[in-house]
């Protein structure tokens, strides 16, 4: 893994596959919870995506690829059997801004990322609301959760206000 001083800014991080060995690249100008995200992101093409031997990635979700690749990288950064029992105690313990600023620093994470998690967690969260223990949550992907028409839990204005300043934010 290098840092690059990448010339495009929306270039985030770079996956090339090679027989013997493989590279991935982040942009050293990104703050390091976007890199953290990116490198996420790309072990999750390495893994996931075998058949593929590069990767050009400006965090943008055009193909299913790169929304697998993002859905993983959240999964690694914010697994939801540790995230749902500590968002909800934080919701009975903070104030609604100095919780969102403790659980992006405490996984080391955007605050916009910890906000992106619970809108995808949001049929995960309704069912852990109701007393579904976590081990016991069915996990289906957002868009069939939309097909299906099934409840959403709470989005994240329920858990936190916007934070009027920037605190560790760069669009992850
Ligand atoms: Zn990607």
């Amino acid at each position: 893994m290098r840092l690059l001083d990448f010339q495009s800014t929306r270039l985030c991080g770079v996956l090339i596959r090679g027989e013997f060995l493989s590279q991935i690249a982040l942009n050293q100008n990104a703050s390091l919870p976007s890199q953290r995200f990116t490198l996420s992101h790309e072990l999750s093409h390495y893994l996931l995506h075998q058949n593929h031997t590069q990767f050009l990635c400006d965090g943008c979700e055009r193909s299913p690829l790169e929304w697998q690749a993002n859905e993983a990288a959240a999964e690694l950064l914010l697994p939801y059997r540790i995230f749902l029992p500590i968002l909800s105690n934080i919701r009975s313990n903070s104030n609604r801004l100095s919780g969102l600023l403790e659980l992006a620093q405490r996984f080391g994470v955007s605050t916009q990322m910890v906000r992106n998690r619970v809108e995808s967690l949001s049929y995960e969260l309704w069912q852990y609301n109701r007393g579904v223990p976590v081990d016991k949550l069915k996990l289906i992907s957002r868009s069939r959760q939309t097909r299906l028409g099934l409840p959403r839990g709470p989005g994240p204005d329920y858990y936190f206000s916007r934070p009027s300043i920037t605190v560790w934010d760069d669009g992850v």
